[in-house]
């Protein structure tokens, strides 16, 4: 995806998105961060002109964005938003994913083969009879991610798509996401506040008062203080503790787990 100094604005005020230029690369899982209000669902609703572009130009997959792309565009990225419940439109869950396969025209086999697939994949195969008020969030929002997936986008959008459910589900949220970036087959831009997400991710994009402020690592991210707290994010709790140690004088390696943390604390209590 290419960002060309892209601007929007709701109305006269000054630009919610505010000449934004970046390219994500295909198989890039990059997350979105900032404050409420920053511009983050604005700038992804861009993307494929759920929300129109007022000035710079957006490109994806090489094509560029305009009125006779827009179908093309909108086959290759799938969005997953922050509410479950506004996304059915089926009676049942399986009814649900088909609606999605049959506005594109699938033949009926492969939308047969594509809702098994992936409803395996997302563990929801016992779901697709149910309706779709008998699920808990964390269902609806799997069934929902399923529904993008079985259209085989190679683009996907996560739009604070893990800020309603429990921790336990926000975590098995981000091991799909990083088993879907492991399959090489997806480009992921997702907005999060989570940190565990974010830092499971390769990339993190900061935007505040609609402008892409750093471009960075989520290593990078959670070292600097100022823009945690520009973004209201905090960082894991093991980045926390090694800062905590950091300014006490005791120094350990970043760790990338919690039993590399307690790998690297252990020689330190021993010796105490
Ligand atoms: P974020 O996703 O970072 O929370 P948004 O893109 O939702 O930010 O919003 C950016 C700004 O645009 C906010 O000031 C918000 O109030 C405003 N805004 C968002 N949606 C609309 C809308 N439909 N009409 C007018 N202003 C809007």
């Amino acid at each position: 995806m290419e960002f060309h100094e892209v601007s929007f604005g709701y109305g006269q005020d000054k630009p919610v998105v505010d000449q934004i230029s970046l390219n994500i690369l295909q198989g890039q899982w990059v997350t979105l961060v900032g404050s409420n209000g920053s511009g983050k669902s604005t700038l992804v609703k861009l993307t494929n002109a759920l929300l129109p572009k007022s000035a710079g130009s957006i490109k994806v997959n090489g094509i560029e964005l305009q009125s006779n792309t827009i179908g093309e565009i909108r086959r290759n990225v799938g969005m997953v938003f922050q509410n479950p419940d506004n996304q059915f439109i089926g009676t049942t869950v399986e009814d649900d994913i088909v609606f999605g396969l049959e506005s594109q025209c699938f033949p009926v086999d492969i939308m047969e083969q594509r809702i098994q697939t992936y409803a395996a994949k997302l563990g929801i195969t016992d779901l697709l009879h149910k309706h779709p008020s008998e699920l808990s969030g964390g269902q609806k929002q799997r069934v929902a991610i399923v529904s993008i997936l079985s259209m085989e986008p190679e683009i996907v959008i996560f739009d604070e798509a893990s800020s309603m459910l429990d921790e336990k589900t926000r975590n098995d949220l981000t091991v799909i996401l990083s088993d879907m970036h492991q399959s090489g087959k997806y480009t992921i831009l997702s907005i999060t506040h989570d940190a565990e997400e974010i830092a499971a991710s390769e990339r993190v994009l900061v935007l505040h008062e609609g402008k892409l402020i750093a471009d960075s690592t989520p290593i990078e991210l959670f070292r600097d203080d100022h823009m945690l707290e520009m973004c209201h994010l905090t960082a894991p709790f093991a980045f926390r503790l090694k800062s905590e140690l950091h300014k006490q004088g005791v120094e350990i390696p970043i760790p990338s787990s919690e039993e590399e943390l307690i790998e690297g604390l252990w020689p330190l209590l021993s010796n105490k």
